[in-house]
């Protein structure tokens, strides 16, 4: 039997029957079942931040393992305490950390935590994505992805993502929350306009509101800073929670949910709580990856690479405008976006489309400067093997 009949008669329909069976990875690159090498420009969905089988994470996590691999939130772990001050003084801020398993899962704690405000309305962003559980699908604007669970907990207003008018005329005294990706990664890749963030945070202010910041795509690295709102465009904005998740593991499963300042202290005891959250094990191969970012100076490395690709790519005349910062970066294209990821793997390359017009780009933070010009290089290759815009 192939191994797509296995997956087809094994696993639920939610993904679509995958294209490959990838068995193997090293940095950048990956393998399938057949032994074809593929350069790896989505990384597990922004997750390797560290590409595959990273020494330092391999020893992490085994060291880790082989001292101590659960222990549940009846107890502490140091890895645990250290991931968590550690975040803390990246924010540079005080504050509390509530660890989980996934993006997801940051989320609904976040959610939560806004309930302990006294209020209930939350405002969010069109195009925003926050994950696909009830409460973080709450907050996610795709009616795709939405309508078919409603009707979806709590009391959210949607306005255009980057207009601070209509943030500004959303938000009143009785919301406990604004919450914005400060780049939208699924929606495309979408940079809002100069001095958003810094809007949002005085709407907020003016209304007692939080300001909550998805990075979950953004965080650890991925814009060319710890967070994308430390980014000169974020102009110093300090936000009240903070959601992480994706790359923070480096491909070991780990969500986390800063409270800064006073906020960290609104979940009390018995408010919240997650078996496998605060894992030692995830917690060991987070510390790895922040180590690593810092040591082997991955964010200039994603600022560099960032630009490489972006102007590289950018120079074909069928990408119409290249968006974002870093290694998370949208190509809008004249030719059909799905068929460029079909001709990229015929090529040996791995890109993503988020749209029929838009691919997006996030590859490893280790991806080498070799790998972007393989790339850049194959390029006009693969658009003149896609269909075109439907
Ligand atoms: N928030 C953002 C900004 C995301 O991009 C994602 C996933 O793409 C999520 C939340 C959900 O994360 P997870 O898939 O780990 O639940």
């Amino acid at each position: 039997m192939s191994w797509q009949s296995r997956y087809e008669s094994s696993l639920m329909n939610t993904f679509g029957t995958p294209k490959l069976l990838l068995t193997r990875g090293v940095g950048a690159h990956v393998w399938d079942v057949d032994g074809r090498e593929y350069v790896d420009f989505l990384g597990g969905i922004a997750v390797n931040s560290l590409g595959h089988a990273h020494p330092t994470i391999v020893d992490a996590v085994t060291t880790q393992l082989q001292t101590l691999g659960h222990v549940s939130n009846f107890f502490a772990s140091e890895p645990q305490l250290a991931l968590a001050e550690r975040l803390l003084a990246l924010l540079e801020t005080d504050g509390r950390v509530f660890l989980s398993n996934s993006g997801a899962e940051a989320n609904e704690a976040a959610l939560k935590l806004t309930r302990r405000t006294g209020r209930t309305h939350l405002v969010a962003a069109v195009g925003s994505f926050h994950g696909r559980t009830m409460g973080a699908l709450a907050l996610t604007s795709k009616a795709a992805y939405r309508e078919p669970f409603e009707p979806l907990p709590g009391d959210v207003t949607f306005v255009p993502y980057g207009d601070a008018d209509a943030l500004a005329e959303a938000v009143t005294d009785e919301t406990a929350a604004v919450v914005l990706e400060p780049i939208q990664g699924e929606a495309g890749v979408r940079v809002p306009p100069p001095g958003h963030l810094a809007a949002a945070r005085q709407v907020c202010d003016d209304h007692g509101a939080l300001l909550w910041l998805d990075e979950v795509q953004t965080g650890i690295g991925r814009t060319g800073a710890w967070f994308a709102h430390q980014l000169p465009s974020g102009q110093g904005v300090t936000p009240d929670i903070v959601t992480l998740a994706k790359g923070l593991g480096g491909g070991m499963p780990i969500g986390a949910t800063i409270g800064l300042g006073r906020a960290g202290a609104l979940l009390e005891p018995g408010n919240h709580g997650t078996t496998f959250g605060g894992n030692p094990v995830a917690c060991a191969a987070a510390l790895a990856v922040l180590d690593t970012v810092a040591q082997d100076h991955l964010l200039d490395h994603a600022t560099a690479l960032g630009k490489t690709l972006r102007d590289g790519l950018g120079e074909d005349p069928r990408v119409s405008e290249t968006r974002g910062e870093g290694l998370l970066i949208g190509l809008e294209l004249t030719v059909d976006a799905p068929s460029v990821v079909a001709s990229a793997m015929a090529a040996g390359f791995i890109v993503n489309a988020t749209g029929p017009s838009t691919i997006r780009l996030v590859p490893p933070l280790v991806v080498s400067a070799d790998d972007a010009h393989a790339l850049i290089d194959a390029w006009p290759a693969i658009l003149d093997g896609a269909g075109e815009t439907s």
